[in-house]
Order: structure tokens, then C-alpha cells, then sequence
């Protein structure tokens, strides 16, 4: 407990752990008494909390190269396997080597083709050598083992007779998860060249790391697909994805194969799946500046993905309600998540963070680049927004852990280290920031890193210290917290103004933000002036000389938002109108559309009339909308309407989800939008039409009956939902209960398992499914189904029912005490 809490030298770490117990605990006895004492706030060096889990895990020999084969009963979910571990010792004298490989069953291990001795535990295994190993020895360590892994390894649909699931086979190694199929030392600290033989149907296909050496067809109806890797790559970077695919194959500018594997029946989303994929691919080349560190590239997707994807070392999965028809693009599309996961084949996986502490070094570049790559094809506007979202999911995340950091919430490893790595640029400029992050991943390629490693790279290649940015921004938590005012005044004659800044000091210690921030002067005569100044104390003044004594139209404090903040600064009706129309910046006039919100509609409604025509992007539209949506005046109303009209669907979509009430006279307008390129708007706009206008329905129906949406089915629940309804109809109650079955896509069950709820639907069937989908590996499918269980389990006619029916379910024992426990919450 004591240890998380306080605050340790950050160059001691290592030191740290390489002393003798005693001298250790005197050393930490000396940390508690100086940390625990007043003057908390003062470091000599870098000050950052400690991480147990800094510390690399230890490992005797150096693994160099992993060969895998496997063959597989899916029906069974087996896994038949041997691999060969290439390795050199580490240690003068080695006398077992362990491996993790929780629940695998090893059948015969060897080393150099010798049988040896092994020791299973819970973990994994230690292999015995016959003799021992010495240095600089170079040995092979053969296991031929099964597994029925509970994780790493998953099999879709094979157990479905109705053909309607995927068949497939696909793998997420990530955190620690590949040790539950392959027994290997499964940690980032050891990269390794891997090679994957699989022997598989003849009729699916398989991908896996790197580039694929050889296929070649068996007598025994398999096929057996050869993959090798050229670099090494951390081990939770092995991947495999089987099952029936076709695939596209381009070439990238610099010559890479660009393989865009897709389900043979969906051959017309290719296009809106992969959209700009080779842009993407060449610009984040030319941007990081080294090449794509790897033979090929290829994409696929696979059914019921926990996460969105996976950057598997050359090979990305991704969740197939990605594979988009054209209108799916418009509500949830593939082309931030494909840049992300290309991102990371340098972040992640050429340098790969040692440990988990650092896992910034990859989520947080991801995500920039990717922010980077949407910039590119979307423009200024929109990348100006992706960073206010990011902004604002970092500042509501109430850990204020460092970046640098394990176990940190995906807000602060994600949204708030992309922002940390934009501000890095915006402070040291373009060609510092570029130049030092081409220096890092060539000095680190295919080795471990650190953020100590990416600071010291900065200082030797542009010969900044940025020692004070790291420890404010990455070593630890939090952000600043300004207030701003300014003030018109005359001092021997002069007019001048005065602008003024208070920064709060961060809740965790006594510090305060130092940054270069902009200040802009808006005058009404339609000039302005811009400076940057240093602020860092907790009061600053800064003058700006005003000869003239023009007027101020409105002030702006980092104009563009480029620092990630919180900020009071008060501002006039009149400011807000002004900067609301002339702020270059989209960022700024949003920001003043934001500050108008308390303010009365008739007040505003004029400045909304003409902001909403000025506006080329959505962003402030669909705030002004949101303000008045529920106004029922004429000015509001034609603004609405306006809004249901615009050619930009998203602001489309955006007022039919916020509308609550439909005013009877946009009632013909709403019910044009239930044809609208959006399967998301379509389903909201039948449920607003349907509950605002029930007497209609039968025409809302109609209109909408052939729509099905793609995963998730969004649509054609709207539908049956509001049929059932409305109608009672058995029918459309049968066909939902069956999409809470095992072979649909987990999407589809997920909104199954909600409407039935909402419907309050209870048959033994559901309560099955239920049960079945609840102790699914995928968590997201498993949360409604358990919310499911426990909401009708709390009503007394149910309870007895549903705990009948768990003894009667075939599962483990394991299994239906969580079954039980869910059922017994009150
Ligand atoms: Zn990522």
C-alpha cells in the first residue's frame, strides 16, 4: 500500500532493486520519512510515483526465434500443438528454464532433441535440462502439448447447425493472453522471430504473422499454410485469423503489399471498409518519417472482437461490425481505428514498451497518429474536434494517475497521452518533434523502450532538455487549471491591456503548469494582435499596448485550444456574439456557442441564425440545434427544419437524436429522414415518429420494413420493438427472442437481450440464452445478458424459475455458482 503512495527519485528505480534488502528498506525508511514530512513538493531530479511494475521480469536465456505448429478440433476448441523455442543462456550455470502456459497439458518436451524432465504449476512450466546450460550456449527446447484455453484462442460458431454464424478461428494476445495456447515467455521484454505452420481445412483460409512462405494442399482434405516473420516482435503480437475470406490485395506507394481481407458474400464493402486505407498507409509513412517496418500488410475481420481491433505484429484483426455497408459508414466506420492499428506497427510493435508502465509509448502514439491521419482526410475542422473529445474525456477522468503509469483508466492512456504528444509538438515545433521521434524508433527498432528512452532520444537529437515537460506532463497526473481576466487601463497617458492569469495548483502536490500559450486581442475595428508568454506561476500580468486606444471586440487565451486545460474566464453577451462569428479558429467559436447555453433563447436566436448559415462544419450547428430543439417558437422552429434539411448527415442525425417531441408541422419532414443514409437515424427517427405520432405507425412501418442495418440489426429491432408495441404482435416478439440466440453475431444478441428487457419478455428460451451469453468470453455481450438475468431474477414470480433452470443448464460447476451469484443480487 505504502509503496504506490509515495514519491521516489525517478533515476533511483533501478537502483533500487539491484541493493541488498537492507540497504533497500533503509533507503525506503528515508523515502517515507522525507515524503511523509512537509516539503513534499520540491524534487532535486525528475519527481515521479512508483510503479512496481516498472520492473522487467527477469529471464535466464535469451529466446531468438519461435516455431509453431498447430492443427485444431474446433468443434471441441483443441488445440494440437508443438513448438521450438531457439535460445542462447544468460547465465553461467542454467538448470531450468520456465515458460508460462496456464492449463496447457505438455505431452514430451526435449532440448536439442533429448528428452527432458518438466514441472507443471499453475502458471506454466519448468523444463529441466539434462545438464546444465552455460553461457552464450545456443539450444532448442521442444514441446508437443494440447490446450483447451479458456483465453488467447477463440472458436466461433462451429457448434451452430444453422449456418448462420461465422466458422471461424482467431486469436487476441494482448495483455498476457497468447500463453494460453502456445507455452512461450509470454512478456514484451523478449522479442522473438516467429514462424506459424498451421494444417487446416482446405476450404477456409488463414493468416498469420508476416509473409506466408509457402501453402501447400494435403491428402487428408488440409491444407497446411507456412508463415515466418523477418524481425522479432513481443509474443502477444502472434496472431492467427481462419475462416472464410477472400481478400484484396494493393501495393502501397513504397511497394508494400496491402492485403484487405473480407467475408466472400460481402465482396460491395470492401470499398467502405477499407476506405482511404493506402492514403492512410502512405501518409503515416511519409509523417513518422521511417519506413513501414515490416514485409506485408494485411486487415481482417473477425465476428464477436471484444475490443474495436488488434495490431498483431503485420496482421490487424478487426471487429467485423466494421466490414460496413456504405450507409453503416456513416455511423460507425473503420478509417480512425484502421489508421490507429497502423500506427502501431511502429508504436507497439517495432518498439514495443518494456513493461506496462510505459504502454503509452504505444496507445497514446496510436491514438495521436491516428488523430494525424483523420486530419489528412478530413481536415482541420474535424481534427480540431477529435481533439476537443479527447480533451474532454481526459479532464473528466477523475484518476489523475501519471501517463506513464500501469493500469491506468484508457482515458489517460488514449484521449489525454495523444493530447500530451500534440502539446509536445505544439512547445518544441514541427521539425524538433519529427526529427526526435525518426532519432527513437531507429536508435529502439525491434528492441524494448521506456520513457526515459523517448526523453533522452529528444535531448540528443534536437539538444532540448525536456526534463520539466516530461515531469509535468508525463510522470505525472493532472492538468492546469487557469483563470483569466483582463482589464483596460492607463498608466502616464498610455492605454494598455491588462491581461491576467491565476493557475490553481494541482489537487496532488504544490505544482504549477509551465507552457507557452498564446494571447490574441480582437479589436472591433477588425484587427487583431497574437503573443505567446511563458506561464507558469500562479499569477501572471501581461501588458498589451493599446496607443491608439482601440476597442476590444474579444480576447482569446490559447486560441485553437492547443493546451489541455481547464479555464474560467468570463465573458460579456457582446464577446461571445463577436466570437462566435470572427474567431478563426472553429475550436473558439464553438467554445462561445458553449458559454450562450444559460443565456434565453429570444436573446440568442438571431446570433444562431446567422452562425448556423456561416458554418461550413457540423460541430456548431449541432450545438445550436441542441439548444433549441425543444424551443417551440417560429425562429426555432425554422432553424429545425433547417437542420433536417442540411446535406450534411451529420447534423441530420443529430436533431432527430436529440429531438424528444416532433412538432406536428415537421412531422412530414421527419418522416422523409426515415429513408436517409444513416441506419442509426433511420431507427431513431421510427422511434420518435412512432411515439410522438402512434396513429401513423402503419406508414412509418411500411417505409421502414425492408431495413435491417448491418451488425446490431439496429434497425429492423426499432422495428420489431415499436411493432410489438404497437400492434402486439407475436410474431415480431418470436423473431426477437431469436436473435438472442448462440448464432448471431454478438451485436445482434446485445440488442436482443435489451429489447426484451424493455419489453419485459421472459421465456425459458431467453433465460438459456441468457445464461449462455453471460459467461461469453466477449465482456460486452456478457454485461446485458447478465443485467438481463439479474433484473427479472429480482422479481419474486421469476426468481424460482431462472434458479431451476441454472441447475438444469449444462455448464461447469465453476460456472453456475457466477450463474447463481448473479441471480441471488438483490
Ligand atoms: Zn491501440
Amino acid at each position: 500500500m505504502l509503496i504506490l503512495n509515495f514519491v521516489i527519485f525517478n533515476n533511483y528505480y533501478k537502483l533500487f532493486y539491484s541493493m541488498h534488502k537492507t540497504q533497500t528498506l533503509f533507503l525506503l525508511s528515508l523515502f517515507i520519512f522525507y515524503f511523509t514530512n512537509s516539503s513534499m513538493s520540491q524534487c532535486a531530479t525528475l519527481c515521479r510515483p512508483f510503479d512496481p511494475v516498472s520492473i522487467p521480469k527477469e529471464h535466464n536465456v535469451d529466446f531468438k526465434n519461435l516455431k509453431l505448429t498447430v492443427d485444431f478440433v474446433p468443434e471441441k476448441k483443441l488445440v494440437i500443438g508443438s513448438v521450438i523455442h531457439s535460445f542462447s543462456v544468460l547465465r553461467d550455470r542454467v538448470d531450468s528454464i520456465f515458460l508460462d502456459g496456464p492449463g496447457i497439458n505438455v505431452k514430451t518436451a526435449s532440448i536439442d532433441d533429448t528428452p527432458i524432465r518438466y514441472k507443471t504449476t499453475e502458471e506454466g512450466f519448468y523444463f529441466y535440462p539434462n545438464k546444465s546450460l552455460t553461457w552464450g550456449g545456443k539450444h532448442e527446447l521442444k514441446i508437443n502439448y494440447e490446450a483447451t484455453p479458456k483465453k488467447g484462442i477463440y472458436f466461433i460458431g462451429w457448434n451452430d447447425s444453422t449456418g448462420t454464424s461465422q466458422k471461424q478461428i482467431w486469436t487476441q494476445g494482448q495483455a498476457f493472453d497468447n500463453r494460453y495456447w502456445i507455452p512461450c515467455f509470454d512478456l514484451a521484454n523478449d522479442k522473438v522471430i516467429t514462424e506459424v505452420i498451421v494444417n487446416f481445412d482446405s476450404n477456409y483460409k488463414v493468416l498469420s504473422n508476416g509473409r506466408k512462405i509457402n501453402q501447400k494442399i494435403q491428402s487428408n482434405g488440409k491444407t497446411t499454410w507456412h508463415y515466418t516473420m523477418s524481425h522479432p516482435h513481443a509474443t502477444y503480437l502472434i496472431m492467427l485469423g481462419i475462416g472464410k475470406y477472400e481478400y484484396l490485395e494493393t501495393k502501397s506507394k513504397s511497394g508494400v503489399p496491402l492485403q484487405s481481407w473480407y467475408y466472400p458474400n460481402y465482396k460491395n464493402r470492401v470499398e467502405s471498409t477499407y476506405k482511404f486505407n493506402n492514403e492512410i498507409f502512405n501518409f503515416l509513412e511519409d509523417e513518422i518519417g521511417i519506413p513501414y517496418p515490416w514485409e506485408s500488410y494485411a486487415q481482417i475481420p473477425v465476428q464477436d472482437f471484444m475490443y474495436g481491433a488488434m495490431e498483431n505484429t503485420t496482421a490487424t484483426i478487426f471487429g467485423d461490425f466494421f466490414h460496413v455497408d456504405p450507409i453503416s459508414y456513416n455511423d460507425a466506420n473503420y478509417v480512425s481505428i484502421n489508421a490507429h492499428e497502423l500506427a502501431h506497427q511502429w508504436f507497439g510493435d517495432l518498439v514495443t514498451a518494456r513493461t506496462t508502465t510505459d504502454l503509452w509509448l504505444q496507445e497514446s502514439f496510436a491514438t495521436y497518429y491516428n488523430q494525424l491521419a483523420e486530419k489528412k482526410i478530413f481536415g482541420e475542422d474535424h481534427y480540431a474536434w477529435v481533439n476537443r473529445q479527447a480533451c474532454n474525456s481526459a479532464l473528466a477522468t477523475t484518476d489523475k494517475k501519471p501517463l506513464a503509469f500501469s493500469n491506468i483508466p484508457t482515458t489517460l492512456v488514449y484521449q489525454k497521452g495523444s493530447q500530451v504528444l500534440a502539446m509536445l509538438r505544439y512547445t518544441i515545433g514541427d521539425s524538433a518533434y519529427r526529427n526526435g521521434i525518426k532519432k527513437y524508433l531507429s536508435n529502439h527498432a525491434y528492441g524494448n523502450v521506456d520513457s526515459e528512452d523517448l526523453l533522452t532520444t529528444f535531448h540528443d537529437e534536437t539538444g532540448l532538455t525536456l526534463d520539466w515537460f516530461w515531469e509535468q506532463w508525463v510522470y505525472n497526473g493532472g492538468e492546469p487549471n487557469y483563470h483569466v481576466d483582463f482589464e483596460e487601463l492607463e498608466s502616464k497617458g498610455e492605454l494598455y491591456t491588462q491581461i491576467n492569469t491565476t493557475q490553481k495548483a494541482t489537487s496532488n502536490s504544490n505544482r504549477f503548469f509551465k507552457m507557452p500559450v498564446l494571447f490574441e486581442i480582437y479589436y472591433k475595428d477588425g484587427t487583431k494582435i497574437s503573443r505567446q508568454e511563458w506561464v507558469e506561476q500562479e499569477h501572471h500580468s501581461f501588458k498589451f499596448n493599446n496607443p491608439k486606444g482601440k476597442k476590444i471586440d474579444f480576447i482569446l487565451f490559447d486560441p485553437g485550444s492547443s493546451i489541455l486545460k481547464n479555464m474560467t474566464f468570463n465573458k460579456t453577451f457582446e464577446q461571445l456574439s463577436s466570437q462566435a462569428l470572427k474567431a478563426s479558429s472553429l475550436i473558439d467559436r464553438y467554445d462561445a456557442i458553449l458559454a450562450l447555453k444559460s443565456y434565453p433563447i429570444n436573446q440568442k436566436i438571431n446570433l444562431f441564425k446567422d452562425v448556423y448559415n456561416k458554418e461550413k462544419f457540423y460541430l456548431l450547428k449541432n450545438e445550436i440545434i441542441q439548444q433549441i430543439i425543444n424551443d417551440t417558437t417560429l425562429s426555432s422552429l425554422e432553424l429545425i427544419l433547417e437542420s433536417l434539411k442540411d446535406s450534411n448527415i451529420k447534423v441530420r442525425k443529430n436533431t432527430i437524436l436529440k429531438t424528444n417531441r416532433i412538432h406536428p408541422t415537421l412531422e412530414q419532414y421527419y418522416t422523409k429522414l426515415l429513408n436517409d443514409s444513416s441506419y442509426v437515424l433511420i431507427a431513431n427517427c421510427l422511434d420518435r415518429l412512432c411515439s410522438n405520432f402512434p396513429e401513423n405507425s402503419t406508414s412509418y412501418f411500411e417505409k421502414t420494413a425492408n431495413y435491417e442495418g448491418t451488425y446490431g440489426k439496429n434497425v429492423r429491432f426499432e422495428w420489431l420493438k415499436q411493432h410489438y408495441i404497437i400492434n402486439k404482435d407475436i410474431k415480431s416478439l418470436s423473431e426477437l427472442i431469436d436473435y438472442s440466440t448462440s448464432k448471431h453475431e454478438f451485436l445482434t444478441r446485445i440488442n436482443a437481450f435489451n429489447a426484451l428487457k424493455y419489453l419485459n419478455s421472459i421465456t425459458d428460451e431467453i433465460i438459456t440464452n441468457a445464461f449462455e451469453a453471460s459467461l461469453h468470453a466477449n465482456s460486452r455481450l456478457a454485461q446485458p445478458a447478465k443485467e438481463y438475468l439479474t433484473y427479472f431474477a429480482q422479481q419474486v414470480e421469476h426468481k424460482q424459475r431462472i434458479l431451476q433452470l441454472i441447475k438444469e443448464y449444462k455448464c461447469s460447476t465453476d460456472q453456475k455458482v457466477v450463474l447463481e451469484k448473479l441471480c441471488l443480487i438483490q
